[in-house]
């Protein structure tokens, strides 16, 4: 399970803690000293982790904490409230167009699940009585077309396809005109994604980017991944002004690195979570029950 080695070590460190009536500089010391190890075993970015443990020192160390009744469960209150915003804070929503479609564009690279979050993402706004219209757009991944076509039909959401022989930006500028045409207040256009970035791909989002003018450019990134996943997004954000980010496969046993770092290091809030490969395996991302969770 996802944060697994994370979360049992940091119960550890907090149960030491909180078995203490009285606690000492020395013993926040120590407690951090294992903090700092936890996160770094779960690849959370080094940087990251330096800030983050120095934070929730300063906030332990002083006589208001430290002379109190539960200097412990203080401590791992402090703890959880610094890991929240470390995620982002609160919620982060998706952006709303003012007029016509909300557009929504969907990069990243291949394998990390855009296809699938794309289609995740249309049942979900679905769900909220909106009439999304999915856009094909990758047309250099074989069956990438159809595996979109496919989950469009098992959700009842229409995809709008030209085949693999127009270019990705004409499809985009097309699939933004049939939406206007037919009243969908979501367009979410699914790109294509390669092995690694490149300056053609990054050229190509360009290009769309400035066809659709989207609302909102969500980055799929695979959480399994790691400090890599964060990389990838550091990378993009700078080519492309990401509005957003959206984890994938965080039901696999990810150690936490991406979840707990991508926000501090990008900028970028994460705006959803995906936790399987299920159609409905896609929810907001929220900062705090991800805080709760690790903590376990
Ligand atoms: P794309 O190349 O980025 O479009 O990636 P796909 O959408 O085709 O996804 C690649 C693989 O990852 C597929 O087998 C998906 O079923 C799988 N996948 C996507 N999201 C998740 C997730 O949240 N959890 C798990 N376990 N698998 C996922």
């Amino acid at each position: 399970m996802a944060f697994e080695g994370l979360t049992g070590r940091l119960q550890n460190v907090f149960s030491k803690l909180r078995g203490k009536g009285k606690v000492s500089e020395d013993d926040v010391n120590e407690a951090m000293r294992e903090v700092r190890l936890a996160l770094l075993e779960a690849d959370v970015n080094f940087k990251v982790v330096k800030e983050f443990v120095a934070k929730v020192k300063e906030k332990s160390i002083g006589k208001e904490v430290m002379d109190s009744f539960t200097p412990g469960m203080i401590i791992i209150d402090i703890v959880n409230k610094e890991l929240t915003e470390l995620m982002g804070g609160s919620q982060a929503k998706l952006a709303k167009a003012n007029k016509g479609p909300t557009v929504i564009m969907m990069v990243g690279l291949q394998g990390a699940g855009k296809t699938t979050t794309s289609a995740k993402l249309a049942k979900l706004l679905q769900k909220q009585n909106s009439r999304p219209l999915l856009v094909a757009a990758d047309i250099y991944r074989p069956a990438a077309i159809k595996q979109l076509e496919v989950l469009g039909e098992q959700i009842k959401v229409p995809v709008f396809s030209l085949g693999d022989k127009v270019s990705p930006v004409e499809i985009a500028k097309q699939g933004l005109q049939h939406a206007k045409d037919n009243g969908n207040d979501y367009l979410i256009v699914d790109t294509a994604g390669r092995l690694h970035i490149d300056e053609e791909l990054m050229e190509e989002l360009r290009q769309i980017h400035t066809e659709v003018n989207p609302d909102e450019v969500l980055l799929v990134v695979d959480a399994m991944t790691g400090q890599d996943a964060v990389n990838v997004a550091d990378n993009f954000n700078t080519q492309l002004t990401l509005t957003g980010v959206v984890l994938t496969k965080l039901d696999g046993d990810t150690r936490g690195g991406a979840a707990l770092s991508v926000k501090a290091v990008t900028g970028c809030p994460i705006k959803f979570a995906a936790l399987g490969e299920k159609i409905d395996a896609l929810e907001p991302f929220h900062p705090e029950r991800m805080a709760s969770r690790i903590l376990g």
